[in-house]
């Protein structure tokens, strides 16, 4: 089996190396939004589409006319398109579905940060040297923080603020089995605490990045006060977007060394289904009575849905390095609805609703058994686990 990984370092690319980066990022974004025009005009013009292939045919042509858009390979020009390419496949394929999908958009220099490389030309991953080879720009300097595993396929180079950064798809990546060793974990999702765990550990949502939290709460409120068309407010609008980054990283770090703990530690772990509990618990519509076709507001405030939301994208992070680190070290996911798993009480199996006394209080109605609630939960979550477990091998399931 191929398994596929992409590994993400820091680049130190020189003055001179990052003027020639950002100078490729134009000319990149010049050849997008021209195949985006052939695109749209073939349409209008015939109602005929331009494929993929039909566009990169052009491309020899493009040496003679526009060498320096060519000068860090044809591979990085196919990437380019390759990624036109896939927004018109979702485009296609959310209009199909009957949503009301935005059409493809000319980029602007805001909205065009990446060079993707489509193939195995016009760079190298040089580990041993801590360079990163690319055509027409040099050997930039990377922060090879971990070994890079597998074969190297394809890479994206990225621009964040002032920083840049390389991804490294690698596929034929080793996995690296794990000793047994006889533990199994159901975790929780909190609201106060991010995850709670079946062996009693509570970890903070505060790891989850949410001091930056509030610090970009009130940079947005800054953000108010600032007169459009300002200098004040473009500085604004960048303290904003490096905010938001701070918190993704932050987000990522903590979501890598969690995962790789819990698969470490133990071999069965149970997790909530997200998908499943976000459906069970969107509040329902409220009707008003007064006007035919109009709702009231049902108390889901906008505010709540915003902190869901961070919390969610946390958790799905989480869910998904937890997922893969499993699989490469022969460990086991489950996951299971978490319905009823925080009403449940975990010594007698009492269900009711008034068993959980505050946010963070669990006292069963039905033999007095008290607990930390998001505790009581992941309890209940491993056996859940382990019951779909134990049906599975039975074949009934
Ligand atoms: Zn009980």
């Amino acid at each position: 089996m191929t398994r596929c990984r992409t590994f993400r370092y820091r680049l130190h690319p020189t003055v001179r190396q990052a003027l020639a980066l950002s100078a490729q990022l134009n000319y990149q974004r010049e050849l997008y939004n021209a195949a985006l025009e052939e695109r749209v005009g073939t349409w209008k013009w015939s109602h005929r589409s331009i494929s993929y292939v039909g566009q990169c045919r052009t491309l020899t042509g493009l040496g003679d006319l526009r060498p320096e858009v060519l000068s860090s390979g044809v591979a990085l020009c196919r990437g380019t398109l390759k990624r036109l390419d896939r927004a018109f496949a979702a485009f296609y394929r959310r209009e199909k579905n009957g949503d009301t999908p935005g059409f493809p958009r000319f980029k602007s220099a805001q909205r065009f940060d990446s060079l993707q490389w489509e193939d195995r030309s016009g760079w190298k991953v040089k580990e041993a040297d801590r360079r990163l080879y690319l055509l027409g720009i040099g050997e930039i300097k990377v922060n090879y923080h971990r070994a890079l595993r597998g074969v190297p396929k394809a890479i994206t180079v990225k621009r964040e603020g002032a920083k840049w950064w390389v991804s490294v798809r690698c596929v034929d990546v080793p996995a690296e089995v794990l000793e047994a060793t006889g533990r199994e974990v159901g975790l929780d999702l909190g609201v106060a605490n991010l995850v709670a765990t079946s062996d009693g550990d509570l970890i903070l949502g505060e790891h989850f990045g949410s001091r930056s939290r509030a610090q970009l709460a009130d940079a947005q409120r800054a953000l108010a006060t600032k007169r459009p068309g300002s200098n004040g407010r473009r500085r604004q609008v960048e303290t904003i977007a490096h905010l938001h980054r701070k918190v993704a990283s932050q987000r990522r770090n903590t979501a890598h060394q969690l995962s790789r703990r819990l698969v470490n530690d133990y071999d069965l772990i149970v997790l909530e289904d997200l998908a499943i509990t976000n459906m069970v618990r969107t509040p329902r519509a409220k009707a008003d009575p007064d006007s035919v076709g109009a709702f009231l507001p049902n108390g889901a405030a906008a505010k709540a849905g915003l902190n869901r939301s961070i919390h969610d994208a946390g958790w799905a992070t989480l869910a998904s390095l937890l997922s893969y680190k499993a699989e490469s070290a022969g460990r086991t996911v489950v996951r299971v609805s978490a319905h009823h798993t925080s009403q449940r009480c975990g010594e007698c199996g009492h269900v009711d609703a008034g068993n959980r006394v505050t946010q963070a209080v669990f006292r069963c109605l039905g033999c007095g058994h008290e607990d930390h609630a998001d505790l009581n939960a992941a309890r209940n979550i491993l056996r859940a686990g382990r019951a779909r477990l134990a049906l599975a091998s039975d074949g009934r399931i």
